[in-house]
């Protein structure tokens, strides 16, 4: 049996960014003046949407598809069936069916305060144009040799925003529970190693997520066919809020809330750290997601990969916005593992470490 045997890595200390991506055959990485990750104020890929502007679905694919090595896949594109519309201001209107579009970035101060507590998010339909023409150049991965696994949480804000318009990539096999914790353990990993086409690449996400709300900040987002926000992640706020009225407490987990149980007994361990920090969801939300990431890298090193030939593992946070922004990726750690030569090409903390 092959088994990622040095996968296992300290998570979240001084992961040393080492390489530069550099422009590739598109030219349309990211971050071409920087180091991959780092902040670029401004910085957009070729032909990406203006804020504000209505495009339509051919424009998305002259943009994207037809000019991309690599193009879109599961939960990392943008491209939006529920309004086709510019920003609505007026929060009382509700969103109109449409045509497919890659919504426009959230407002500047949003934004700001997101890249405050995130730094170094992205749009996430831009970051994953310049992660795919990436591996695709320096891996020769191809969408059609992808399976996405996907560590997301349940609530339906994710699939609802960002859902799958590329055909050729695989996925995602859902791997995540509430908050986006990795519930389907080693038996979910394990199928889904077993779904990558032979010598294919398992791709990993692993991104619990938290809402920005412009009209209540962190922890709501407003969602499509609603007039007032709505708590997102709703599980881990569930949790805070025991956590701050102090009846947060160790238990053990029943076959009734299995998942809820598990998540507070998680942060209860972090009560102090949370609570003493200016936002306790944010911070709640990233010890789940280093959380997360841990597991999915020791559920691996028990998992069949024989047939795999690479390994990529995409982790951070996502920050959904209300429904008529684009939602906002915080990438803090990539890797790759080539799994024949049983090496690990890439290891780039690529995100302000919290
Ligand atoms: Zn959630």
């Amino acid at each position: 049996m092959t088994v990622v045997s040095n996968l296992l890595l300290p998570i979240g200390r001084n992961h040393k960014v080492s390489n530069r991506l550099g422009g590739g055959p598109s030219g349309r990485y990211l971050y071409t003046q920087g180091e991959f990750g780092t902040v670029v104020p401004g910085v957009r890929i070729q032909n990406m949407t203006p804020p504000n502007t209505m495009i339509s679905p051919d424009s998305i694919f002259q943009g994207y598809i037809r000019n991309s090595s690599l193009n879109v896949f599961s939960f990392l594109i943008c491209l939006n069936l529920l309004s086709a519309c510019a920003p609505k201001e007026n929060k009382k209107e509700t969103p109109t069916p449409g045509s497919p579009v890659i919504l426009p970035d959230a407002p500047r101060n949003i934004v700001d305060s997101i890249r405050k507590e995130f730094p170094g998010a992205q749009p996430v339909h831009a970051l994953a144009d310049s992660l795919l023409d990436f591996v695709a150049a320096k891996y020769g991965i191809t969408a059609d040799q992808i399976l996405l696994g996907a560590s997301t949480c349940v609530d339906d804000i994710i699939y609802t925003k960002n859902f799958q318009a590329h055909r050729e990539l695989k996925g995602p096999f859902h791997l995540g529970g509430l908050a986006g914790l990795p519930f389907t353990g080693i038996s979910g990993l394990s199928a889904f190693a077993h779904h990558i086409p032979e010598d294919g690449t398992m791709m990993l996400e692993i991104s619990p997520h938290i809402g920005y709300s412009k009209d209540k900040g962190w922890g709501y987002v407003l969602r499509p066919g609603q007039h007032d926000p709505s708590t997102c992640c709703g599980a881990l706020m569930g949790t805070l809020q025991k956590l701050e009225k102090g009846t947060l407490k160790q238990t053990e987990p029943t076959t009734e809330d299995y998942q809820g149980i598990t998540i507070d007994n998680k942060v209860f361990k972090h009560s102090k750290e949370i609570m003493a920090d200016d936002y306790p969801l944010v911070a709640m939300t990233k010890i789940t997601y280093q959380e997360a990431e841990e597991q999915i890298l020791r559920q691996i090193r028990s998992v069949e990969i024989e047939h795999t030939k690479y390994i990529v593992i995409m982790a951070g946070v996502l920050i959904n916005t209300d429904y008529m922004y684009t939602d906002y990726w915080w990438l803090n750690h990539f890797l790759v593992y080539d799994v024949k030569n049983k090496v690990l090409v890439e290891d780039k903390k690529l995100s302000i470490t919290p």
